[in-house]
């Protein structure tokens, strides 16, 4: 549970955080929303600038959205440290914090779980398991955020988490579940494919994103869905998910050119423009950014063109990998050049040996 309103007022902690006011300890803890990590008051590394800044009243609550602790002031090392009997097994999560923990190993390590489960709720406001699920979490989205490598990312993915993550995204925009109601409400699913694990978000209508797992990009993507649609996510699978399922099944399998579930890519003008011409460009061929530039009217605008076909967040659906440099390279791609590689040596569009 949230305990802002005890909180002190934010400029006052981000000038405490700045100036690594140690009075501050135990007061709030401060997630950083552009590495992930969660920091007390006087943490000694750099600060980031204020509207990277979250506050919380305790180690839970950031735990809880989707945080994980800092390695340098060590948020969860309180005063009040761990009592012995716990601090074998808090280390080895420390250590491993993307293992999935059973009773019986916790068990092994003298640990009662009902114990456990007491210390947990007083000191961080969650259970034993609420714990290990947001140290998983954390984990997680930092290996998203540091683009890790995709066979790791999609065994660690866990996909019961795919609810960890909708809830993990109200949070970091500042959204209840409560306050959800009467905003534009997408499903979020996980779908498998030879690349690795894609992400889709859709509604009744249509799909909206698609997008691999472990790219960069993928919050700010989902943020920048949030403010323009004033969307909410939660796991789920409408009509159109479940068909892009199928569809995407169907493309890997070669059974499949053209997809055809509706889809919905809100952005400005330009990208809306660059983007519908995507859908333009066939299987198995490719077109330069500044062929793509001159099929939309504008073509001195290669370098716009570039950016808004690197911004496409339906991958794979709009085919922003059939865009290549002017010398036919491959250049740039968002989910890695080696997923671009495969995509079009899977539609014959590219000598394998010509990249
Ligand atoms: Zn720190």
């Amino acid at each position: 549970m949230q305990t802002t309103a005890l909180l002190p007022d934010e400029e006052t902690m981000y000038r405490a955080f700045v100036s690594r006011d140690a009075t501050f300890e135990g007061i709030f803890v401060t997630g950083v929303r552009t590495t992930g990590v969660f920091c007390r008051p006087a943490c000694p590394a750099r600060k980031p600038l204020r509207p990277n800044v979250e506050f919380f009243s305790r180690a839970g609550d950031a735990l809880a959205a989707g945080y994980r602790p800092c390695r340098r002031c060590r948020p969860l090392d309180t005063e009040d440290a761990a009592p012995e009997w716990l601090r074998p097994l808090l280390e080895a999560v420390d250590k491993d914090p993307a293992k999935r923990w059973t009773t019986e190993e916790t068990r092994a390590f003298g640990v009662d779980p009902a114990r456990a489960r007491r210390w947990f709720q007083s000191r961080h406001g969650m259970t034993f398991l609420a714990f290990l699920r947001a140290r998983r979490l954390g984990h997680a989205f930092s290996r998203i955020r540091g683009g890790a490598a995709v066979t790791d990312s999609a065994m660690e993915a866990d996909f019961d988490s795919v609810s960890g993550f909708c809830e993990a995204m109200r949070r970091a925009t500042g959204h209840s579940p409560r306050e959800a109601r009467g905003r534009h409400a997408l499903r979020v699913a996980q779908v498998p494919s030879p690349l690795g694990p894609v992400m889709v978000a859709g509604d009744e209508d249509a799909v909206y994103l698609v997008e691999f797992w472990d790219r960069r990009m993928l919050e700010q993507q989902f943020a920048t869905l949030e403010k323009r649609l004033d969307a909410v996510f939660f796991p789920g699978e409408p009509d159109p998910v479940r068909r892009i399922r199928d569809e995407l099944t169907a493309y890997f399998a070669g059974d499949l050119r053209q997809f055809t579930t509706p889809l919905r890519y809100p952005g400005s003008a330009h990208q809306e423009q660059v983007w519908k011409a995507l859908t333009e460009v066939p299987y198995g061929k490719t077109r330069t950014y500044g062929e793509l530039a001159q099929q939309i009217g504008r073509p001195s605008a290669v370098r716009a063109v570039a950016r808004a076909v690197g911004e496409n967040r339906l991958a794979i659906v709009l085919p922003c990998h059939r865009i290549v440099g002017a010398d036919g390279r491959l250049t740039g791609y968002g989910g890695g050049l080696w997923r671009k590689r495969f995509l079009l040596a899977h539609e014959g569009g590219q000598e394998p040996g010509r990249i």
